[in-house]
């Protein structure tokens, strides 16, 4: 639902709201619109803000009715948008709506399954061909106007996680971490415990002294994963009593990622990192499949499916492939130009700088096209395209992304960091 103003031609302002902007801004144009524009055609859409609901669009619409012409002018001013943004709105609700489901799909590195069952069906949908790697990576491939040399571009859809590693006398779980994070981040979360044969069971993490009222030295225990358990919810109080449950050593531990979008725009959750990443690929693919727009480069789009255990696109990559570019999360924070709102292009994570031909071609692609960008350094990183590269293969790598706040905990970002990676991924398919 979007609340809108129009700049009629004498120069006023119309505000409405609508299911779709496009349509919206034609029905006005063809003399279809409220008898107010009508008289003052042609109009230019100038400013808009999206919301979950018709009644927050509405009453969004009457609270901009009641400000002054000055303040008006304001809120259009400080948020220029132009035609391209309108015709990339599309492409951007469909990117938030698949980041919200993709966010509730479990994907610890090693168990994929069903996010990848979510990413085929959408390609599937698309109409795009795709294939599966013996590594259980997924390949998209575009068609480009230029055939011979292709460009790869990636996002992991694995996370972080955790795995049964000991079943305790006491009916407790200990468990192992996959990816690297704080275990203070995830205490108090609550879980679910999957089976081999895919059983599920709910339970929540705690430090091995989780009480005040009983353990004298309960904020003093350190948060490493000696001191941490999984507690099922289940009247278990013995292994055997787990066991008889079909838990054995092994079972992944999903982390309840706690999905909220909000209508103001911020995003919280889990595994932001790097299902904004896999979220904005399939908008990329999304908008050029709605606009008919073939990319420059061929070029194949790869679901990493172990980035985070450091392995993801270290194999497969197609051997046209001439330019990287991997779409992962960036690191806004003390230091750290990056922001929840800008795209970032990465110049150097520890494992290096990228590619700087590669780089500034993206900045200029980004300032051509109005879209709000910073240039970083990530302190601790590594990311696909180091992978890559790492593993032997010859081309020049880029990484960009959406700022992302404490990752790898739970995360934050905002859907005009989403909005700006899209946006700079799009024009750089179709970029020479
Ligand atoms: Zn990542």
């Amino acid at each position: 639902m979007y609340t809108y103003i129009l700049q009629c031609s004498d120069d006023t302002y119309y505000t409405g709201w609508t299911t779709d902007l496009e349509k919206r801004l034609n029905t006005h144009n063809q003399k279809k619109g409220a008898k107010y524009t009508k008289a003052r055609l042609p109009v230019r859409l100038v400013y808009w803000e999206w919301f979950k609901t018709q009644s927050h669009a509405q009453g969004r619409e009457w609270e901009i009715k009641q400000l002054s012409r000055k303040k008006k002018e304001n809120l259009v001013n400080e948020n220029i948008k132009n035609e391209g943004d309108v015709l990339m709105e599309k492409a951007l609700r469909y990117t938030v709506d698949q980041l919200e489901e993709i966010l509730k799909i479990p994907s610890p590195s090693g168990h994929t399954e069903y996010v990848k069952e979510h990413i085929t069906k959408e390609l599937d949908n698309l109409k795009v061909t795709y294939q599966e790697t013996h590594k259980g990576a997924i390949i998209a491939t575009l068609e480009g106007e230029e055939t011979k040399e292709h460009r790869t571009v990636s996002a992991h859809m694995d996370t972080l996680g955790a795995m049964v590693k000991e079943i305790k006398d006491n009916g407790r779980l200990k468990f192992d971490s996959i990816g690297g994070y704080m275990m203070n981040s995830v205490e108090g979360e609550n879980c679910v415990i999957e089976t081999l044969d895919r059983k599920q069971y709910s339970g929540t993490f705690y430090t091995t002294k989780p009480s005040v009222h009983i353990h004298n030295d309960a904020k003093k225990t350190d948060r490493i994963l000696e001191n941490m358990e999984v507690l099922i919810d289940e009247k278990v109080s013995s292994a055997g009593d787990v066991e008889k449950l079909g838990i054995s050593i092994g079972d992944f531990i999903f982390f309840d990622p706690r999905t909220q979008i909000q209508e103001g725009g911020f995003i919280k959750s889990r595994h932001i990192d790097d299902k904004a990443g896999v979220a904005v690929m399939l908008g990329m693919i999304f908008d050029l499949k709605k606009k008919k727009k073939k990319p420059f480069y061929t070029t194949h789009f790869f679901f990493s499916n172990y980035e985070e255990v450091g392995h993801g696109a270290s194999a497969s990559i197609p051997l046209e492939t001439k330019e990287f570019l991997a779409i992962d999360m960036s690191t806004p924070g003390e230091g750290q130009s990056s922001t929840e709102y800008h795209v970032t292009i990465c110049a150097k994570d520890s494992t290096g700088p990228y590619d700087y031909s590669l780089r500034k071609k993206l900045a200029e692609i980004a300032k051509e096209h109005k879209i709000n960008y910073k240039i970083d350094l990530y302190p601790y990183y590594g990311s696909d395209a180091s992978a890559a590269l790492r593993s032997g293969n010859d081309f020049k790598a880029a990484l960009i992304g959406p700022g992302v706040y404490a990752s790898h905990g739970y995360e934050r970002t905002h859907v005009d960091a989403i909005n700006n990676t899209l946006k700079l991924g799009v024009q750089y398919l179709l970029s020479r």
